[in-house]
Order: structure tokens, then sequence, then C-alpha cells
């Protein structure tokens, strides 16, 4: 059975996140055969919809305002509400990023629809939509059919595999016009302060190294900079070194911090309490570094050295060099 499928664009500083890519390749499944569109909000942005359209969008409806140059959820919800009326999908797809944590429950709430959070796979079970999600911090998997029409689901980041681009595909575009009201701008952001990291986004790095209350300061994290300089990828941290004052929690990966799914985790210095492991157990290739053998960290590591992280790391930094 053929549905239509709506994916909302997780656009940040301008730009398009991979992860809306893998929810178009969900939404491509999930929809049979049925028409596939993508929401494009916010300010600025039309120049991506072609780009979209190419990704194998069969329509890419844009609202593009000044309204929604910063996310907030009552313009956000007005432009996505005027998209569902003209393509009325039957289901809608956002990533479980800031904004579409925030934004997906005011959806389902305006369409009194049943939501699914945080799902991690999407497939087609007896012709319906069955979605996996983690519990318990990642210790178990439900799986989950929404019975409402429209069904709307957050999908994890770096789960899913993108949808690959069709040079040959040039979805329509059609930009739509919405008159925002004093109600729809009631909670306004008004600024949004970077962060000073590595540069690469945590949610969608392929390679994380990160670092515990191991690192024993500020200054610990250099050789861990180094190697994720030298690797590209992200640095992350736990709860442990954040408390500690090492790092700043924007960095934190866990239960209570970001949920990463990377193809490398590196943790260094880091015992694997089970709030840490909610938030990257599911990363492809885990490689830890302790000097304690026993650390449960190790229970789920794909790689453990045994050894103080200050000799080690260095040593891995120097040996990507030479590749
Ligand atoms: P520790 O447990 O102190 O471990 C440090 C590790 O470093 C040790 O294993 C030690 O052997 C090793 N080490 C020390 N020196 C070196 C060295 N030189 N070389 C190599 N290894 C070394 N934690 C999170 O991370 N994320 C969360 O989101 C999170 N949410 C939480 C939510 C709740 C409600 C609660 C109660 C806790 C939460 N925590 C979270 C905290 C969690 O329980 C742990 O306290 C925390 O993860 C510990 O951080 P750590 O592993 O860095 O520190």
């Amino acid at each position: 059975m053929s549905r239509k499928a709506l994916v909302v664009a997780d656009v940040r500083h301008g730009k398009l996140r991979n992860v809306t890519l893998e929810m178009l390749g969900a939404a491509t499944k999930a929809a049979e055969g049925g028409e596939v569109a993508v929401a494009l909000l916010g300010h600025q942005v039309s120049s991506l919809a072609e780009g979209l359209g190419k990704a194998g969008a069969d329509r890419v409806y844009v609202v593009d305002a000044p309204e929604l140059e910063k996310y907030t959820p009552g313009a956000y919800r007005k432009a996505l509400m005027e998209i569902y009326r003209v393509f009325s999908p039957e289901l809608i797809l956002l990533a479980h990023s800031a904004i579409g944590k925030d934004l997906a429950p005011v959806i389902s709430q305006r369409l009194g629809v049943g939501q699914v959070s945080d799902a991690i796979a999407v497939e087609l079970t007896n012709g319906q939509l069955q979605f996996t999600r983690p519990i318990y911090a990642g210790k178990a998997f439900t799986k989950v059919v929404v019975k409402s029409n429209p069904v709307v689901a957050t999908i994890r980041p770096n789960n899913l595999a993108p949808l690959a681009e069709d040079a040959g595909k040039a979805g329509t575009v059609e930009a739509l016009s919405v008159s925002f009201e004093q109600q729809d701008l009631a909670t306004l952001v008004q600024e949004i302060i970077q962060k000073a990291s590595t540069g690469v986004d945590l949610t969608e790095a392929k390679i994380i190294v990160s670092g515990g209350r191991g690192v024993k300061s500020e200054e610990g994290f250099a050789p861990l900079r180094e190697l994720a300089e030298v690797l590209g990828a992200a640095v992350g941290a736990s709860r442990g070194a954040c408390d500690a004052g090492y790092c700043d929690y924007s960095m934190q990966i866990g239960q209570t911090g970001k949920v990463v799914t990377p193809d490398l985790y590196i943790a260094c210095g880091i015992s694997g309490a089970i709030q840490h492991l909610a938030g990257m157990s599911s990363s492809k290739v885990i490689v830890a570094i302790n000097k304690d053998p026993e650390a449960p960290i190790f229970q789920v590591a794909d790689y453990g050295i045994v050894g103080d992280l200050f000799e080690v790391v260095p040593l891995m930094t120097a040996e990507v060099k030479k590749l």
C-alpha cells in the first residue's frame, strides 16, 4: 500500500544536516512508491531546495521567511501545518535533533495523532510501518506500530542509510507563503551562542574521540583534540569530565547528553557507566583506552587498550599521521 511521506529538512547554520538524506531514504522505502516530499523551513534556505529534489524528493515545499530564521515552535508549527494542508502526508519524519525533538510533539498534538521518538529503524511489516526504538538507556529495543494517520516520528541521526543522490531526478519545488501573527511568535529565540569545538558536529560525526574524568584537567583534552584533528573527528566527553569542569556540557554524550552513532568511537579515560553507554553504545566500532582492566567500558568495546591515555593517545596520533 503506497503512502505519502513528508520529511522535515534538518537545517543548521544554512546547511542541510546528513540526517535529512537519511530520512529521505527511510521515507522513500516507507512510501512504497507513494510521493515523498520535503518541508524546507527557514530564512534564506531556498537555495537548498534544488539539491533536495536531486536527492530523491518528488516535491520540495519551501517556506522561506524571516520569522523562521531561528527556530520557534509556533512559527515552525504554522509553516509545517500549511505544508500538511497542501500535501496531506500519512507519514511525517523529523530528525531526533534539538529542533525535531521540540517540533514533533507540537505537530502530533496539533494533529491529534501518535508519535514515535528516537527511531533507529523503519520497516514495513504486513503493510504496516514498524519503528524500532531503544529503551532502558539502549539496553533493549521496542518495535512500535502507530495506528493513527498520519504517523509522526523522529529519527536518530547516523543510523539509516542515506538515499543515494540521483542526478537524473529533479523534484518540483513549490514556495508557500505563510503569514505569521503575533500569537505564532509567542516564544522567540533571542540569541544562539555557539560553543567552541573541533568544528565537527558531534551528532553527525563519523569518528568521535571522547574523554572522561581520566583526562584529569581541561589541558588533558589537548592530546584528544590532536588525535581528533588528524582523524577529522569530533571531540566528546562523559558527564564525569563535564561535571569536573574539564569541558563544556555541549560535549556531553549519554543519557542526559547527546546520543551519537559514529562509525568509530574512541573512549579515553571513561569508565563506561550505563548512563554514558546510553549515548554511544550503538557506535559501529568502539575503542576503549583505560588503565583499569576491569573498567565496564571494555564490556562494550570492540577493541580495548589497557594503558595510560596520555601515552596511548599521542602514539595513535603519531601512527595516523604516518598514513
Ligand atoms: P569515572 O567513572 O570516574 O571514570 C574515569 C575512568 O578513567 C576510570 O575508569 C579510570 O580507570 C580511567 N582513568 C583514569 N586515569 C586514566 C588514565 N591516565 N588513562 C586511562 N584511563 C584512566 N554520564 C555520562 O557520561 N553521560 C550522561 O549523559 C550521564 N547522565 C547521567 C544521568 C543520571 C541521572 C545520573 C545519575 C548519572 C549520569 N551520568 C552520565 C554519570 C555517570 O553515572 C558516571 O558518573 C559518568 O559517566 C562517569 O564519567 P567518567 O567515566 O568520565 O568518570
